[in-house]
């Protein structure tokens, strides 16, 4: 993968939303065609040969790389949304965040024993929400479950709050925070 062109393209605002964070602006990248196709044709080589059923993206940025890559794995596209959002019954996850608590939602009919899962976001920062997502998607119970992120922000740490054998895998690490 062209580590460099993500690298280029990545718009970073400081101080968005709050004073002190450093806002990686993953749409930059997603605008950009061939910033796009080296993401797109990465995590297909990540992925090809792993079974994947399902990708699960959450919202909203975690949408564009899953269902494309949901696409090209011939596996199914399911969406983790904020609550209310999703039609059908659901389970929710709520989760502590820097300030505040937040809830997700998975529909309780989207993943079964026979699947074997991917859960896609852009941005790894605390973890805490893709912490969240991954105990809605084993409480239905899938064969395997796999985890990647665009970005993952290192000096947060957050790939600390997993349980030791979560597989998660990221297409660019950044030192910072
Ligand atoms: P977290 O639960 O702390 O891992 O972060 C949740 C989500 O917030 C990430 O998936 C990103 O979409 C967004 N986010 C948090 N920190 C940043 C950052 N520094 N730059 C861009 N997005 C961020």
């Amino acid at each position: 993968m062209n580590k460099e062109l993500l690298l280029k393209n990545l718009r970073n605002i400081p101080d968005f939303p709050i004073p002190g964070i450093q806002f990686k602006d993953v749409t930059s990248l997603f605008k950009n065609p061939e910033c796009l196709r080296e993401m797109d044709n990465a995590l297909y080589e990540m992925y090809k040969e792993k079974g994947i059923t399902k990708i699960v993206g959450i919202e909203s940025r975690g949408f564009v790389m899953a269902s494309s890559l949901a696409v090209k794995l011939n596996a199914g596209f399911v969406p983790i949304r904020k609550p209310g959002k999703l039609p059908a019954e659901t389970i929710s996850e709520t989760y502590g965040k820097e300030y505040g608590r937040d809830t997700i939602e998975i529909h309780k009919d989207a993943i079964d024993e026979n699947d074997v899962v991917l859960i896609h976001d852009d941005l790894l920062a605390t973890g805490g929400t893709m912490l969240a997502a991954y105990h809605l998607v084993k409480k239905l119970n899938p064969k395997r479950v796999m985890i990647n992120f665009i970005i993952e922000l290192e000096g947060l740490k957050g790939r600390e709050t997993f349980p030791a054998d979560a597989e998660i895998e990221c297409l660019l690490t950044l030192e910072g925070k």
